[in-house]
């Protein structure tokens, strides 16, 4: 039977330290780290995450700003928005919550972070830092929350082979990096891939990132593997769950993430090291 890796001990650990390091940062310079998230429209669900974000600022004593646009706002006047934050003194980090409404590019949006803001790590310029994780300011939040995860939980992945399933721009291709760059063999998985099971049969680190309830099922994973479960989704009666068939995959596991209460509280968590992080590199710039 699997130990559970409990994402919400770590992510409270992560926030913990987080908040000691913003109180060392407050001390020393005189002001409190600051995140400013744009949120564009009434979407529920971004609604969730942008006030977990606030919450999550606030425990850790970093300052937290939100700016809501009406769901009609057009790109230039998002765009203008952007650029007024960059200039901004206080703000260290911005976050732009996706998606943004149709008719708006989120690509020229993003482009038009700031890089050294850019918290979520979207901006290309950060992206392209991934080639070398150990020289980036920041770590996407979902991608560096599993590598925190392995860490925490003392899972070395040099040497080993982590089969990543999901290609997509904010889990699977730069999580592929972050393990590269800790020395596993990596394979990353799509919906092209021929013969898939083969392949997460191999897996000693398993890492579903597809957004399909139950897809991986205990067939597919090989004795002993850790199965990382990125998978938000909901079940028909309106429950959580993850990509994994947890209840038969829990018994031939070593170690696995549930959902809720695995891989979710870590992106929050991470987003909070990344804002940290921007308020040290402006520090540093001398911008203060
Ligand atoms: P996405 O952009 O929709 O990407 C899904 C990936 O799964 C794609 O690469 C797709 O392949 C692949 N895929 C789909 N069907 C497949 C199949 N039958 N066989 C193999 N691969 C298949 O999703 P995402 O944004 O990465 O998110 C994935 C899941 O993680 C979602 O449930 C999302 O809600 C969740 N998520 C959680 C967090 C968190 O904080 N825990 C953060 C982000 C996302 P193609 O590229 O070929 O289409």
């Amino acid at each position: 039977m699997a130990e559970r890796i409990d994402g919400k001990a770590i992510a409270a650990a992560v926030r913990a330290r987080a908040a000691e390091d913003a109180a060392a940062f407050e001390k020393e310079y005189g002001r409190r780290p600051k995140l400013t998230v744009i949120l564009v429209g009434e979407d529920p669900a971004s609604q969730v995450y942008v006030r977990n974000k606030r919450r999550a600022c606030e425990e850790a004593g970093i300052l937290s700003e939100t700016v809501l646009l009406p769901a009609d706002t057009d790109e230039k006047t998002l765009l203008a928005e952007v650029a007024r934050l960059n200039a901004e003194e206080s703000t260290d980090g911005i976050l732009v919550q996706l998606p943004l409404p149709a008719g708006i590019d989120e690509k020229r949006v993003i482009a038009a972070i700031a890089p050294e803001t850019d918290v979520d790590c979207f901006h290309p310029v950060n992206v392209g830092k991934l080639f070398h994780p150990r020289e980036a300011t920041f770590l996407p939040c979902t991608p560096a929350g599993v590598m925190e995860m392995l860490r925490f939980t003392g899972i070395d992945p040099r040497g080993k082979r982590a089969v990543i399933v999901g290609r997509s721009d904010i889990v699977g291709k730069p999580l592929a990096l972050l393990l590269l760059a800790a020395d596993a063999t990596v394979t990353v998985c799509h919906s092209k891939t021929r013969d898939l099971a083969a392949l997460t049969r191999e897996a000693e680190i398993l890492v579903a990132a597809v957004g399909r309830a139950g897809f991986i099922t205990a067939d597919m994973v090989r004795e002993g593997a850790v199965v990382i479960d990125v998978g938000i989704n909901r079940t028909p009666d309106g429950k959580l769950c993850g990509d994994v068939d947890f209840a038969s995959v829990e018994k031939k596991a070593s170690y696995i993430t549930p959902v809720p209460g695995g891989v979710g509280p870590m992106t929050v968590a991470m987003l909070l090291c990344n804002t940290l992080a921007a308020a040290r590199a402006r520090v540093f710039s001398g911008k203060q």
